[in-house]
Formats: C-alpha cells, sequence, structure tokens
C-alpha cells in the first residue's frame, strides 16, 4: 500500500534555492552564467508560478506555504553589479549577495560605493567571510576573525549588521559551524539538495553555470522536495582521514532511495545495504582530497533530493 509520505505542506511544496557567482564573463565556464541563460531561467521559473522570495525568508516556515524559489549571489564580482542586476530587477526577482570583503574595490570586483547602491535597490547584503578561506583550513581564532572582520567592515560601510553566512566553496567543518551559529541565524554551502530548515548550518544551493545551465537543470533545482529528516554519518563535513563507510538514515523506508556519491577523481562504486529507515554505503575505494559528494534521490510523487559534501583532506 503506498502511505502518504507528506507529514506537513511544506513536504509537499518546493521552497529551493539557486547560486550564481559570475554574469556573461565566457572565460570562467564553471562559475559563469550566460545573459541568454539567466533570461531562459527567470522566464521558465515565472512561467511555472514560483514565488521569488529572499533566502532569509526561508527561515519563517508561515513563508513557505506556495511553492518559490530564492536566488543567491556569492562574491560580489562586477559582472553582477553590470550584468546580472539589471535582469534580476527586470524580472522582479529579489537577491540575496553574499559577500567576502577583502577583494572590495579590487580588479572586477564591485567597490563600497556600488554595494551601497545595490542595497538601496533592494539586494540583500550577507556574510562570506573576508579572505574567502577555506573554513576547515583555518583554527578557531582565525574563524572567528574571518566573521568578525567581514562584520565590521559591512557595518561601517554600508550600515548594516548581516545574519546568514555562506561558506567559502561551500567547505565546513563541524567546529566551524558551531562558531558560525554563534553570529549568524543560518548558513549555506554550495551543494546541490532541496532546501530543509533540518540543517540550519548547512542548507544546499543548487549552483548553477554554463555547464551546468539547462532548463532541465533548472526544472530539477526548482522543484525537487526535502526529505523529512535524513542524518547522515559521519556528520562532520570535514574529514582528515578519508574512510569507505557512511551511514545515511531518512526516518522513513529507505529501500526505494538511489545515492550517486562522487569526488574529483569520479563517481563511486558502491554496495548499499538497506536497513528499514537506513542505508549502509560502503564505497569501492577511498575517496580523494577535496570535496566528496552524495546525492540521494527517490521518485514518489515527485523527485526527493537530499545533498551532502564533505572536504577530505
Ligand atoms: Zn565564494
Amino acid at each position: 500500500m503506498n502511505t502518504s509520505y507528506a507529514t506537513s505542506v511544506n513536504d509537499t511544496i518546493p521552497n529551493n534555492i539557486l547560486m550564481y557567482h559570475r554574469f556573461d564573463e565566457i572565460k570562467y565556464p564553471s562559475t559563469n552564467i550566460r545573459k541568454e541563460q539567466l533570461v531562459s531561467h527567470l522566464t521558465y521559473l515565472k512561467d511555472q508560478g514560483f514565488k521569488f522570495i529572499l533566502v532569509k525568508d526561508l527561515l519563517f516556515p508561515d513563508k513557505l506555504q506556495e511553492k518559490s524559489i530564492s536566488i543567491t549571489i556569492d562574491d560580489a564580482y562586477l559582472s553582477f553589479y553590470e550584468v546580472g542586476l539589471p535582469v534580476f530587477e527586470k524580472f522582479k526577482v529579489p537577491i540575496t549577495l553574499f559577500l567576502n570583503t577583502e577583494n572590495i574595490g579590487g580588479q572586477n570586483y564591485m567597490s563600497w560605493g556600488q554595494l551601497k547602491d545595490a542595497l538601496n535597490r533592494g539586494v540583500d547584503i550577507q556574510n562570506h567571510t573576508h579572505s574567502h578561506s577555506s573554513l576547515p583550513t583555518l583554527n578557531e581564532l582565525e574563524i572567528v576573525n574571518e566573521i568578525e572582520k567581514s562584520q565590521k567592515l559591512i557595518l561601517e560601510n554600508l550600515g548594516i549588521t548581516p545574519n546568514l553566512f555562506a561558506y567559502p566553496f561551500g567547505e565546513n567543518s563541524s567546529t566551524a559551524q558551531k562558531i558560525v551559529s554563534q553570529y549568524f541565524d543560518a548558513a549555506f554551502g554550495q551543494h546541490s539538495g532541496a532546501f530543509s530548515i533540518n540543517q540550519k548550518y548547512f542548507i544546499p544551493r543548487f549552483p548553477l553555470n554554463e555547464n551546468y545551465g539547462s532548463i532541465d537543470r533548472i526544472k530539477d533545482a526548482s522543484s525537487v522536495l526535502p526529505f523529512k529528516n535524513v542524518e547522515i554519518q559521519p556528520r562532520n563535513p570535514y574529514q582528515i582521514k578519508p574512510i569507505t563507510r557512511y551511514v545515511l538514515d531518512f526516518q522513513e523506508d529507505a529501500s526505494n532511495i538511489n545515492c550517486f556519491i562522487s569526488d574529483f577523481q569520479g563517481s563511486f562504486n558502491q554496495t548499499s545495504t538497506n536497513l528499514n529507515s537506513k542505508l549502509l554505503i560502503e564505497l569501492n575505494r577511498l575517496p580523494v582530497k577535496g570535496r566528496l559528494r552524495f546525492n540521494c534521490t527517490k521518485v514518489n510523487n515527485g523527485i526527493f533530493w537530499f545533498g551532502y559534501q564533505y572536504l577530505i583532506n
């Protein structure tokens, strides 16, 4: 018998997040989106009836009663200001910009004056560290300094105090999450996955770029749904010693859930053992240094998508 999965209105309504970096900078296809691609994305989302909301609204469940999309931009490249922002304004899409403060005013980066103008035009400006270092490589004091320095510069130059944070490269650790949680209400990664409030300090976002910028990608990114609450072991997204065994607890029958796992060397063959709500996964080789990604999906009146990213040292 097909039992209903939905326990609340949020389980059947997607409220996902997209992420862009550069606009019309064709030298950087892995972080760039061409203007005509962006226009096609926004046209599709508008035609499908998505409501555009700021990511900060995702923290309030009463704002999630209809399908929505939140668009975030990282790094404050000049091409966002010159090419991206006018397109978003034309489509009346509110934008959240995650800002790393050290590069401001540098070549191809926005200046404080341009940031002030963007703020006045309704862009929600949030924190993305000072130096854009990968946080797991820093000690606790260095992480605190990254946050406090950037918060201070943003307050001095723009008169605001960000309450949201995006990890550089989406990379973090349990330690980094703990420190970030003392300053911010939520924090965002760079891994694909449906939005869920259950991992408030490692929220997925769908990266869109020239290589992954098709309308099919937008269709998936905008429509996938979150699993109820997934526990992944190990939970620390930073692994000093690579391992091959992982446990995912989906808190529902996991027999029809498939996980695609990959690192810089490619995708893994894996042995998955299903024990009720759990998947015990054994990779066929050790992950290599760098990012290790889990993408687990289930098709059942919609596609459910759980994503997770580790950094292997
Ligand atoms: Zn960044």
